[in-house]
């Protein structure tokens, strides 16, 4: 029974090669890019569909492999160890294959090619490779394709040969049935491939044939039985032709060999000692046997070669090309005498080349052959095929009478065309003298790019790089943009190739040289001032910045000389730079190092510059086949000992790819550079490839280093590993011995499969060790085994977990508690009580450490928990979701575990509690009627006598117990043995200014591979108002490079932050902050933090008052706890430094022991700019003019905060209310009085409800503000009139008052960081270098070069010009917006925020423009969380994270920050959000009125309504919550 449909060849073949092999190698252009074969094949795998010839009856593997990662390689593998392995492939993977094709040609691989460009294919790839000594078929429509992918297969099994399977895909196909299940099992020796599949050939010989030969067995006749169990295969073929073409004919019909059965054959070293090397007869018997059994079952015929046409035809064409059916057509379409006599041959099987056969088949009438041959580029005059019918026609005995051969290019044809190619090859062959190498057909046809080499646009990133080193120095030998006549990419992109170029390039220059030494000697020129510059020149050719220094004055005296010789020079102009030469290659090079031209340029010695850019993921290579692992350039030439070798990552550290490619340039020699840009695809986000990066580098699989081979003789460092892992690993190594080979085999994670592998595995003996472990323990105690397993992402389950375990074993229970992700899975049936306690995550998620756990337990199919019993506690918030359809993600994890649970067999032991943040008591409520419950259940409820638990530590008892901030911080600095620092620890460094983090991006593939977090410091300085002088810039940007990340964040409190700092690193990069006179103490914790001040540049004077009384400020609130100094500042090995001991006891006369309830944080905006956005803190000081036009003092105002947690009502946030005026040298007491009382009146038991704000509103702002006076003992004034018009930046150049010039730029959410695209901290650099005035930090993450004389501006300009710097032509959105930092550092982050916004923003552009509202300004914030650190509920519109990719939107914020926003969608996701807003911005272009904001605009057509004070933040939201609605 044949069904099913198959409708293109890709899909026949892909099915067979399915069900005839035990491995299918699918290779495809990347592994998210499918090929025409892979849809076919997964379809057949994901059903799990058996294969006919498969080992054991099982199911196929289909292994998927990028085209550019040398697919061939992974054949040999499985092929050695006995398995049938095919490959289904384009044929652009042919020529870079060669050399593995001759070591396969002993083994029963199949390769189906479809040959390249669809469109148009080009034969060139076969005729290639036609002496490699494989057997060719080729097919041409869909059956055809179907039938020798059967024939292909039939052949490897029988004669143990590789055979190449090749065809064209055309598009007009009509639709097939699947194949004949009869047909597949009769054209298949199923007896052969058993005997293949039976032995094993363990050769890793590089040699070309591995030594196997394919043999025949004479001796041995076996019979392969078919599908029906006869027997089959060796099949008596039918006497006279009786095929499906009118006349055909072929040698196979003919043949009496075939009349016999034949003699098994197999590749094998292991048959028996009558085997012989197969011949090409055997193949050639064996293909016309297969093809016999073909005809029987289908009817359909084939032969090695095909005649149709009449016997008696006098001329014939020789197709060998995709185009024959149409000529066949074209034939029999045309009535009357014209072709009547017209014969037409193709070749089925093109190798080996049986010339004797095609005699036999061409009737003896033809007298003339044209041979059209679908070559697209010809090297040769005389075509292959050509060359072949000459040798077998016209050599020897059988050119007497033998056919004239006339050869012809065969070009593109369409059905339309036919019959006019056919007509012009016809007539050239009855002319008297036939032209040669005629052209048939178009050239050229438009082909898609599936066949070019391009390079991927995200590679552009090194390309960029590379320009903005050497801009005009750059020559890129194999540059894919350079028009290289008649040279096919494939070519120019080779290493060979590039290699040639530049050795020729570097001739070109040498005799350029002599050319010039010749000019400067003689008095060719006009003048003698050319000949002057060039001798000058000609001292320093080799010196790259000598001799460019002097190019454009010589070309300049050139330009004006006039004369021939300048003209000539002139000519070759780029040559007087010493350019800097680079090969460009990919990964692709890494395969065929041994073969390529690699090898050559490294061994040359020649200064050739290499950059191979290597796109392979990490996390592909992860599952990638252990036996095709790359070669690694960089070791390689490491070890060649004469090349200086550098591994870089852009994506991981900017900074030192430039060191490399500036070494690289400088080496005199070969230098290699191999770099890292992982993706699957080429439009990749580079959020991706940043993130994949980041992992490989962190594992250590991409480490980031430099070699210079000659570092000794310049007594510098040999090699510089430059990321961190591995760092000691190679150092210590590197001591021992220099001889980096040795470095895999004793460094295993330099091999990051073996790394890979090792660590799983000592991860799961960890887990079975420390469970086997307890269970002993618990052997000694009575009572029932408890096991309690929790997933915990914010601690609350855990924390619950731990103390329902103590309080267990307080009753007698053999409790165990482990998080799900450390417990064996294996064990779960073997439980006799079983606890699981989970919090939600994300969008109804698993927390992090219990998704493979429910993966395990949701995917398995045999698990049989009949014996245990269970319950389940779940942690949630009943409001988190509030739309209806979101529901069901409350509590979901919990839920979902009881179901599965109850599923396979378990029994509850308590009906599932659901905590709900919602309760009372959020989930201790539901907890609280759930334990006891448990108790009962197990029998342990009446029991008494246990002593009370001691209460949970909080952050009053950390600060309390700290010695005024010092708690164990100096001890754990020294504890190497782990990157992070203890919990209480972690709350007291918050007030010395730095925070500990991990890398979120790398957090579960550090897990995986059982390696802890990778932790990190987050540093913070204080910067009263946000002013910095050039020298402190450029300090901070050495700190950032030398200790953290290699970028700078400019925070919204209008100070530097660095991320990314190491514990080892912690302490200097304190001390480098410190010399750079800052200091980084009370930057955060519940102290008052960084004082900020507007940045205002028009009113420079005024500026530098409130600057004075911010400062002031900030000093007279600093703590004065000397333990900051202490632990800081002193160095280990010098106690004399050390300024206090034990001795001395630390006094807070204004914070005291315990410091303040919360956070607490002051600003100073200076009208009409609200650019600190002074409703935002616990004090906002509006600067006030007075009479002469100084600042006279400041209106203040008390209790902003923006801090929140989601859903809960009890939290929110407020602008602060204003209490009055005070005049300026009272200022900083009035500050302190404000802070005194929130000292003594903020909530100290809950810190949700600890800052000021809520103290204010709970005390009524009267009573706080007679408090404050009662401090005072004096009255504050009436508030001051003021204005403001704006909470955003002014950027570009401004002049003040004094005339001194500004410029803001515009920095995007304060990110100071180079990239390939934009390389913006160097040229902040560059510019710090020289400023004389100094940096104003914003509060709005932007960036200020204050105070440039008028002298000054044009260097200025011109340096901002030079390296971008002075775009300021953004959108009006994208100025006015600001992010967080969020992912991947803080560990609060539910979504991204500062590298999604931005994106976002691009999104919105579109429509921005279209309504015209490019310029106007729309405040936009996002934070991701609700924590605020972006201030976004005073934005007009702002998005707050609530789970990754998910955000809470929030509209009628007021312009210039004085109004609360309003909730208006919750947990919405990219589309919504422009679904949303899209349209809101066209409709405020339409209907705004005069001067309207965005947020009053939302405000006044009801989309939202104004949030009056922060106490009202929840009502009336645009989303009511459903459950209220229901
Ligand atoms: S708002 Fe939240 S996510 Fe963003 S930086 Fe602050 S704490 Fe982190």
């Amino acid at each position: 029974m044949v069904a099913g449909s198959v409708k293109t060849p890709e899909e026949a073949v892909a099915r067979i090669a399915y069900l005839s092999s035990d491995v299918v190698i699918s290779v495809q252009p990347t592994l998210s890019n499918a090929s025409a074969f892979s849809a076919k094949l997964e379809e057949l795998s994901s059903s799990r569909v058996k294969g006919t010839l498969t080992a054991s009856n099982g199911v196929p593997e289909v292994q998927t492999v990028r085209q550019n990662a040398d697919p061939l390689l992974s054949v040999f593998q499985p092929i050695r160890s006995g398995k049938l392995v095919s490959v289904a492939a384009t044929s652009s993977i042919l020529l870079s294959s060669i050399p593995h094709l001759y070591k396969l040609i002993n083994y029963p691989v199949v390769i189906h090619v479809s040959l390249q460009p669809s469109e148009f294919p080009d034969y060139s790839e076969i005729t290639s490779i036609r002496q490699t000594g494989l057997i060719l078929l080729q097919s041409e429509s869909t059956q055809e394709a179907q039938d020798m992918a059967i024939a292909a297969h039939g052949l490897a099994v029988k004669t143990g040969k590789a055979v190449v399977h090749f065809f064209a895909s055309s598009s007009d196909d009509s639709e097939i049935s699947n194949e004949d299940a009869l047909l597949l099992g009769r054209a298949l020796d199923r007896a052969a491939a058993r005997t293949y599949q039976s032995g094993k050939i363990a050769s890793t010989s590089l040699y070309a044939d591995d030594g196997v030969v394919a043999q025949t067995s004479n001796s041995v006749a076996s019979v392969a039985v078919g599908a029906n169990g006869h027997a089959s295969g060796l099949v008596t073929p039918a006497s006279e032709a009786s095929g499906i073409e009118p006349s055909s004919n072929g040698t196979s019909t003919a043949d009496e060999n075939s009349t016999r059965p034949s003699l098994t054959s197999i590749s094998s070293l292991h048959d028996a000692i009558e085997s012989r090397p197969i011949s090409s007869d055997d193949i050639y018997k064996h293909a016309s046997t297969i093809f016999e059994v073909i005809k029987q079952v289908t009817g359909r015929s084939y032969n090695v070669f095909e005649y149709t046409g009449p016997r008696n035809a006098d001329v014939a064409l020789f197709v060998f090309g995709s185009t024959t059916g149409l000529f066949r057509s074209a034939i029999r379409r045309t009535p009357g005498d014209d072709y009547s006599r017209v014969g037409v041959i193709t070749a089925r099987l093109y190798r080996p080349w049986f010339g004797t056969k095609l005699t036999e088949v061409i009737p003896k009438s033809i007298s003339k052959i044209a041979v059209l041959e679908q070559i697209k580029k010809k090297t040769t005059k005389w075509g292959p095929l050509f060359l072949d019918l000459l040798t077998c026609l016209r050599t020897g005995p059988a050119l007497k009478g033998a056919p004239v051969i006339v050869g012809h290019q065969l070009g593109f044809i369409t059905p339309d065309t036919a019959s006019q190619a056919l007509r012009g090859v016809v007539q050239n062959l009855k002319s008297e003298s036939p032209v040669q190498n005629l052209s048939v057909g178009l050239e050229d046809v438009p082909t898609n790019a599936g066949h070019n080499i391009s390079q991927p646009a995200i590679e552009a990133a090194y390309m960029k790089i590379l320009d903005q080193l050497f801009g005009k120095r750059l020559h890129i030998a194999n540059s894919l943009d350079k028009p290289n006549a008649g040279i096919s990419a494939t070519i120019t992109a080779s290493p060979e190739y590039g290699y040639g170029s530049l050795l020729a390039r570097i001739e070109r220059r040498q005799a350029f040289i002599e050319r010039v030494e010749k000019l400067a000697k003689s008095n060719d020129f006009t003048t003698r001032i050319p000949a002057e510059w060039i001798s000058r020149w000609l001292l320093v050719t080799d010196d790259e910045s000598k001799s460019a220094a002097l190019v454009p004055g010589i070309i300049m005296r050139l330009s004006v000389d006039g004369s021939p010789a300048a003209y000539s020079l002139l000519s070759d102009k780029d040559l007087f730079y010493k350019e800097s030469h680079w090969l460009i290659g990919s990964d692709a090079w890494s395969y065929d190092l041994g073969n390529s031209g690699v090898h050559h340029v490294i061994a040359s010695g020649k200064d050739i510059n290499m950059l191979v850019i290597d796109s392979q993921p990490y996390s592909e290579h992860a599952v990638a086949d252990a036996s095709r692992r790359k070669k690694d350039i960089g070791l390689y030439a490491m070890n060649f000992g004469n090349a200086f070798v550098a591994s870089v990552a852009v994506y991981s550290s900017y900074t030192q790819v430039l060191h490399a490619m500036l070494e690289a340039d400088k080496f005199d020699g070969p230098s290699v550079v191999v770099a890292y840009l992982p993706y699957n695809r080429e439009d990749d986000s580079p959020l991706t490839v940043l993130q994949e990066t980041k992992k490989a580098v962190d594992i250590g699989y991409w480490p980031l280093y430099r070699w210079n081979p000659r570092g000794d003789e310049k007594d510098e460092k040999k090699f510089s590993l430059d990321s961190e892992r591995l760092k000691k690993e190679l150092q210590e190594f590197l001591k021992r011995d220099n001889h980096l080979s040795q470095l895999v085999k004793r460094n295993p994670q330099f091999a990051a499969n073996l790394s890979g592998s090792y660590g799983t595995e000592v991860r799961q003996q960890q887990k079975r060790k420390a469970k086997d472990a307890f269970d002993k323990l618990l052997e000694g105690l009575s009572g029932p085994p408890v096991t309690i397993l929790f997933a915990s992402d914010g601690g609350n389950a855990e924390g619950l977990a731990q103390r329902l375990g103590r309080r267990g074993k307080a009753r007698g229970l053999k409790t165990l508690v482990l998080a799900m992700e450390d417990y064996p899975i294996e064990d779960l049936s073997t439980e006799e009580n079983l606890v699981l306690i989970t919090s939600t995550a994300g969008q109804g998620e698993f927390p992090q450490n219990g998704r493979n756990f429910w993966e395990t337990v949701k995917n398995s199919t045999d698990l049989d928990l009949a014996t245990i019993s269970y319950t389940v506690f779940a942690l949630g918030d009943s409001h988190y979701w509030p739309r209806k359809e979101d529901k069901h993600y409350y509590n979901k994890p919990g839920k979902d575990l009881d179901k599965r649970f109850a599923d396979l067999g378990g029994n509850r032991l308590v009906d599932t509690g659901l905590g709900d943040d919602q309760d009372p008591d959020g989930y201790q409520t539901a907890y609280s009627e759930w334990e006891p419950k448990l108790w009962k259940a197990l029998g342990v409820d009446n029991v008494d006598g246990f002593p009370d638990e001691p209460p949970p530590i909080t952050n009053e008892d950390i600060k309390i117990a700290s010695n005024f901030l010092r708690g164990t911080i100096a001890e754990g600095l020294k504890d190497e043995s782990t990157g992070a620092i203890s919990a209480s620890d972690q709350q007291l460094t918050k007030f010395h200014g730095t925070y500990m983090q991990d890398d979120r991006d790398l957090r579960d593939e550090r897990k995986a591979q059982g390696l802890e977090p990778a932790y990190s410091f987050m540093i913070r300085c204080r910067l009263p108002s946000g002013v910095a002088t050039p020298e402190q810039w450029i300090k901070m940007d050495d700190i950032s490079n030398e200790f953290g990340n290699q970028t700078m964040k400019l925070t919204t409190r209008q100070t530097f932050q660095f991320h990314g700092v190491i514990k080892r690193k912690l302490k200097s990069t304190m001390q480098a902050i410190n010399k750079a006179l800052m200091t980084t103490i009370a930057a955060c914790g519940d102290v008052n933090r960084n004082v900020m001040c507007s940045s205002l540049p028009q009113y420079s004077a005024f500026h530098a008052q409130a600057h004075e009384a911010a400062t002031r400020i900030s000093n007279h609130l600093l703590p004065s706890t000397t333990a900051y100094h202490e632990i800081w500042l002193t160095d280990d090995d010098n106690n004399k430094v050390q300024v206090a001991g034990d001795a001395i006891v630390d006094h807070e006369p204004l914070y005291g022991p315990t410091y303040l309830p919360r956070k607490f944080k002051i600003t100073i905006a200076i009208p009409p700019y609200n650019d600190t956005d002074v409703y935002a803190h616990d004090i906002g000081l509006i600067a006030i003019k007075g009479e002469d036009g100084k600042l006279s003092g400041f209106n203040l105002l008390a209790g902003g905060g923006m801090g929140v947690t989601h859903n809960n009502k009890k939290t929110y946030p407020r602008t602060g209310s204003m209490l009055g005026y005070a005049p300026l040298d009272k200022i900083h007491l009035v500050c302190e009085k404000i802070m005194l009382v929130q000292r003594d009146n903020g909530d100290r038991k809950n810190r949700k409800h600890a800052r000021l704000k809520y103290t204010i509103d709970d005390m009524g702002v009267k009573v706080f503000k007679s408090k404050v006076e009662d401090l005072l003992t004096w009255k504050l004034e009436e508030a001051r009139p003021f204005k403001f018009d704006s909470n955003i930046d002014t950027f570009g150049w401004q002049k003040d008052e004094n005339g001194k010039n500004h410029f803001t730029f515009f920095i995007e959410n304060g990110r100071i960081e180079d990239t390939p695209e934009f390389p913006m901290k160097t040229g902040l650099r560059e510019i710090a270098k020289v400023h004389k005035g100094e940096f104003r930090l914003t509060g709005n993450q932007h960036l200020i070069l204050s105070d440039v004389e008028d002298a000054d501006l044009e260097n200025m300009r011109d340096l901002m010009a030079k390296h971008k710097l002075d775009n300021v032509q953004f959108s009006g959105l994208r100025l006015s917006s600001s992010a967080c930092v969020a992912f991947p550092t803080c560990g609060l982050a539910m979504a991204e925020s500062e590298r999604y916004l931005p994106v976002l923003i691009s999104k919105l552009e579109g429509v921005l423009e279209e309504s015209g509202l490019r310029h106007d300004s729309i405040v936009m914030r996002m934070t991701g969380c609700p924590n605020g650190c972006a201030r976004p509920w005073l934005a007009e519109v702002a998005f707050v994270g609530k789970a990754y990719g998910a955000y809470n939107m929030y509209l009628g914020g007021g312009y210039h920050g004085q109004r609360l926003n309003k909730l208006y969608r919750s947990s919405i996701k990219e589309e919504e959000i422009l679904e949303i807003l899209k349209p809101l911005f066209k409709r405020y272009a339409l209907e705004r009125q005069d001067g309207e904001r965005f947020g009053d605009f939302c405000i006044r057509i009801g989309m939202i309504k104004p949030t009056t004070e922060g106490k009202t933040f929840h009502d009336d939201v645009a989303e009511e919550d459903a459950e209220d609605g229901e």
